[in-house]
């Protein structure tokens, strides 16, 4: 940084990331405003939506934009008003980067509902790259033990997960049922189990099944089986509208269901007898509150939580995102800065 440039990874035109959609280029260093971090990158986490950013299936927010929401870095400088990091510190970088703080939902604690909302890798230059900036009031404090590439899929699948988990409103020690077992999936299940949970888990892949059930669940089935037992909640974490009254049906009476993802196909008709009555209840998830993500990295410090990773260098993000998009790899992708 010594000239004032980095390197970064820039959306340059949206589209297939096999055919050139992001390309790696000079940008100034960015300078922290007066409320920011700026925050140099030592892992930054493959997230699903970064593909989407990449490919234009979200719209454009920034021109150019750098991707990246699940980033681990230091603290290498602040804003003026900037109380209480020091460089040096570890931080984290998620997807939530701004909320207005003033609107009826942020001030009964919902700001996950905001519609003044900023994101990260989206809205702001993200963590594929040398260095990114964050609002400090949004930046995270990371647990010391645990290493950087553990931490970044923490970051947002883990985080997103866990506000499904809450919303699902989990009895203690019941019986929770994980419809698909993906990145989000497989660290929530951890925290739930570590809580005392009895967890069941239906999703199609074989491997996902096997990871399941080494993570602690006590049963493994097919996406549409039927547990062996009522649940209390459970959580829809496959994009599959089908599944939604197939879970329904899996409920115990007074069961909720939340559906964890941001798109989801269309659901079929429902059955009000079999499928909504005797107070079953059907609930949304939508992005997540800082509490959320501060709650999350607490207990998955305290339960050591940890998500399947596979590195990759920061040189060679098209490379990650390519894989993840054809699925040749299970587990989280952590690009790790190889850049400066
Ligand atoms: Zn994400
Ligand atoms: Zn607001």
């Amino acid at each position: 940084m010594a000239d004032g440039t980095m390197r970064a990874w820039s959306v340059v035109r949206p589209g297939p990331v096999e055919e050139g959609a992001l390309r790696l280029v000079e940008k100034p260093v960015p300078v922290p405003a007066d409320d920011e971090l700026l925050v140099r990158v030592r892992a930054c986490g493959v997230c699903r939506t970064d593909l989407h950013v990449a490919e234009g299936d979200l719209p454009v927010r920034r021109v150019g934009v750098t991707p990246g929401h699940e980033v681990v870095g230091e603290v290498a400088g602040a804003g003026a008003a900037v109380r209480g990091f020091v460089p040096g510190d570890r931080v984290g970088v998620a997807w939530l980067r701004h909320t207005d703080g003033s609107c009826a939902y942020c001030r009964r604690g919902a700001e996950n509902l905001c519609a003044r909302s900023a994101y990260t890798g989206w809205h702001a230059d993200g963590g594929y790259a040398e260095y990114t900036t964050v609002p400090a009031a949004f930046a995270y404090r990371l647990p010391e033990d645990v290493s950087d590439l553990a931490l970044a899929p923490l970051l947002c699948a883990g985080i997103i997960g866990h506000r499904a988990l809450r919303r699902a409103a989990l009895p203690p020690g019941g019986r929770l049922g994980l419809y698909g077992f993906g990145g989000s999936a497989h660290l929530c299940a951890q925290v739930a189990i570590a809580e005392g949970a009895t967890v069941h888990v239906m999703t199609r892949g074989a491997d996902a099944r096997r990871l399941a059930l080494e993570l602690g669940a006590a049963s493994a089935q097919d996406a549409y089986a039927r547990p062996p037992e009522a649940l209390n909640s459970a959580i829809l974490f496959a994009p599959v509208g089908d599944l939604v009254p197939v879970a329904l049906r899996a409920l115990d009476r007074g069961g909720t269901l939340a559906v964890a993802g941001i798109h989801l196909t269309d659901t079929p008709p429902l059955h009000y007898e079999t499928e909504l009555f005797y107070e079953k209840q059907l609930r949304s998830v939508t992005s997540n509150t800082r509490e959320d993500g501060r709650e999350f990295l607490t207990l998955a410090a305290r339960h050591g939580v940890h998500a399947t990773t596979h590195p990759y260098p920061l040189s060679r993000a098209t490379e990650a995102l390519s894989d993840l998009k054809a699925g040749r790899f299970d587990g989280a992708a952590v690009l790790v800065n190889d850049l400066g």
